[in-house]
């Protein structure tokens, strides 16, 4: 009897010692987990960040994929090859230094040195800044419209031999189509917007 009584007993604490061995394999698993956990962190929060750069990026690609936004005036004159009325906007009398860069692609296209007074109610220049202007001729053939060289923008009309100064040039500019950059300020204007 008493072997047996030994036996069952010998059996009990063998099951309290399975119980036992088991709790503590849970807990060490547990503990593992959490140090797994520690060690993965770093990984999990710098592939958030990287998933954020991505979509940084994505952005800054998606803006740098699209110009500017215009206005439907703006519009109508710089994609629709419109004029504005003579004698309004803010440039046909402004004589600040500075330059003018395109409404819809930031490029740099005249400077204020090189803007006289002609009188006609448009912003005047007798240069642009070299390689920034492109000339076609118009369809009726008897005027030369000028784009931006960069994005293809309807800036206006340049008129030849008109005596106004010693280059006999005049491009007469829509202010709808360019954007005065104070000379103070040159270095903080806006990049220019490539799409080609
Ligand atoms: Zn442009």
């Amino acid at each position: 009897m008493a072997g047996s009584d030994c036996s069952l007993q010998g059996r009990i604490k063998s099951g309290d010692f399975l119980f036992t061995y088991i709790s503590e394999i849970k807990k060490y698993m547990r503990k593992l987990n959490n140090c797994l956990m520690l060690v993965m962190l770093p990984f999990m929060v710098s592939c958030q960040g990287k998933t954020i750069d991505s979509k940084q990026n994505q952005n800054n690609t998606k803006q740098q994929m699209e110009y500017n936004k215009l206005t439907p005036e703006e519009e109508r004159v710089i994609i629709n090859k419109g004029t504005d009325r003579a004698f309004t906007g803010d440039y046909y009398t402004k004589k600040d230094d500075g330059i003018y860069i395109c409404r819809r692609c930031n490029a740099p296209l005249y400077r204020s040195a090189d803007k006289f007074d002609s009188h006609c109610g448009w912003p005047s220049f007798d240069d642009e800044i070299p390689g920034s202007v492109k000339r076609n001729t118009d369809a009726d053939g008897d005027r030369t419209e000028i784009i931006c060289n960069n994005c293809g923008g309807h800036l206006g009309h340049v008129f030849m031999n008109e005596g106004f100064t010693d280059k006999e040039t005049r491009h007469c500019v829509n202010t709808s189509s360019i954007r005065f950059i104070p000379a103070d300020s040159v270095k903080d204007a806006p990049p220019v917007i490539h799409l080609k």
